[in-house]
């Protein structure tokens, strides 16, 4: 797998809020622009729809001026204006209306209003009395303060090659055109407005959030130094959900690192405390023989015998507390047969037996299942003095379960709180360290487990669980 590289640019929060906020604020722009095609399409199809209603109406008036036989029939369209009128008539509805203009532009005849007005001046209408198609669209006041656009389109009647008149039909663009037009223009003054609202909500948006994230690094930081624990009161109330839970896991894990360095702390100074004494024996040794050469050669061996015993029990706390240390690490995925290693633990030990099914098996660290064991039997024979021991593995739904009973002394109820405790021992004087069942535990917390214990004279049970 390939480790992606990290983003190379950040944005401050402002900056991205912004930006989405712009970018949904510029969906209906794109959406406009997708009306704008779809009535210029509209327009185009009214448009051609009028050009094919007045090439019609051309030609009907070229073929009423041929059979009128008329002498000139570039200054005669209007007598054959009557003839043409239903034709006129059948254009005109409420949002359409066709006229005719002769070669002057001087209306003949018309669906509506605006007899013998002059349209020569109209773009469309010179485009066809110069025999070309026209058209235009001109918005057009229908009402105080109320405009209207509306479609022009000119088509050339002509005779015998010559541009005799003009036919113009006239439409007011579809509904759809007319609605796109209008919340165009009302959308473009909106549109101001919307950013500005925008800009504030994403002002207070991320005065809100910034203060609350920036709280949240200031405390992180102090942590970090190592500063005093920084509360986060303003961010209990904070308005982001994220933020608040942000602030909750941080609460959480300050309040496990402060756990963490004081159990550094507190296992320093028991481990030094632990150390202080066989150091102190050995210094004392060493400066005794080094002051006195003359001493006795039976004094100095039982010095020296002394030392021994304390190099050895600094060397046992060190093994111990190496054992503790790696107890600690994540245990390794080996399939562990629990009771074959009860059996065989058992069998080196006389008066220990085992009792259980053939095969139990789980997953761990088998070495350090072994210290399990191992520890809590010779437990019971060196301070229970038991006759008995019996190692029974069992299953349950979940767990293995171990448990070492003995028929000794048993632990006494104030002690029994304490067992599991590093460095509470009862025997120092016979090589104890107080680290075997601190271990014992440890191992079995690591394995999704726990250790416990029941103790009454003559009766002593640790039950150790791990996890299947
Ligand atoms: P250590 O064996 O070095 O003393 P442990 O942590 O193994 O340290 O045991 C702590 C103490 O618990 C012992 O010193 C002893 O007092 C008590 N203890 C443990 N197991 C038993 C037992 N089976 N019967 C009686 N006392 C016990």
């Amino acid at each position: 797998m390939t480790a992606r590289s990290p983003r190379r640019w950040s944005l401050p929060l402002w900056a991205w809020l912004v930006a989405t906020h712009l970018t949904v604020l510029a969906l209906p722009a794109l959406a406009l622009l997708g009306t704008g095609a779809v009535n210029r399409d509209l327009e185009r199809q009214t448009r051609r729809a009028m050009q094919h209603q007045a090439e019609l109406i051309a030609r009907w008036s070229a073929a009423e001026l041929v059979r009128a036989r008329v002498d000139d029939p570039s200054q005669s369209l209007e007598v054959v204006a009557d003839a043409l009128e239903p034709a006129l008539r059948d254009v005109a509805r409420a949002d359409a209306g066709a006229r005719i203009v002769d070669t002057r532009g001087l209306v003949v005849a018309t669906s509506g209003p605006r007899m013998g007005a002059d349209l020569g001046g109209n773009l469309e209408v010179s485009e066809a009395l110069q025999g070309r198609i026209g058209a235009d669209v001109r918005v057009l006041p229908v009402a105080p303060g109320i405009t209207r656009s509306r479609l022009f389109v000119a088509v050339p009647v002509t005779v015998g090659g010559d541009v005799v008149g003009a036919v113009v039909v006239t439409r007011n663009p579809r509904d759809a055109v007319q609605l796109a037009r209008n919340v165009m223009t009302r959308l473009t003054g909106g549109a101001l407005v919307a950013i500005v609202t925008t800009l504030t909500v994403v002002a207070f948006a991320t005065t809100a959030l910034t203060r609350s994230l920036s709280s949240l690094v200031r405390a992180t930081r102090s942590l970090a130094d190592g500063g005093p624990a920084a509360a986060l009161p303003d961010l209990q109330g904070a308005p982001v959900r994220e933020v608040r839970e942000l602030a909750g896991a941080f609460e959480a894990t300050s309040q496990r690192l402060r756990e963490r360095l004081a159990y550094i702390g507190e296992f320093a100074a028991h481990v030094s405390h632990e150390f202080k004494t066989p150091l102190s024996t050995l210094r004392g040794t060493v400066e005794l023989l080094s002051d006195d050469a003359d001493m006795p050669a039976d004094q100095r061996a039982a010095f020296l015998a002394n030392a021994e015993g304390e190099i050895d029990r600094l060397d046992r706390l060190v093994s111990g507390l190496l054992a503790l240390a790696r107890a600690e690490q994540a245990p390794t995925d080996q399939r562990v047969d629990v009771a074959e290693l009860a059996a065989d633990v058992a069998a080196a030990y006389p008066g220990v037996t085992h009792e259980g099914p053939a095969k139990l098996e789980v997953r761990g660290n088998a070495a350090q299942i072994d210290a399990i064991v191992r520890n809590l039997v010779e437990n019971a024979l060196k301070h229970g003095k038991a006759q008995q021991v019996v190692v029974r593995t069992s299953a349950r739904d979940d767990a293995v379960v171990i448990e070492v009973s003995d028929d000794g002394v048993g632990i006494s109820p104030g002690n029994l709180s304490r067992v599991f405790d590093r460095f509470f021992t009862t025997d120092r004087s016979g090589g104890g360290t107080g680290l075997g069942l601190a271990l014992v535990r440890t191992i079995s917390r690591m394995h999704g487990g726990d250790t416990e214990v029941r103790s009454e004279p003559g009766r002593t049970v640790f039950t150790v669980t791990l996890r299947r």
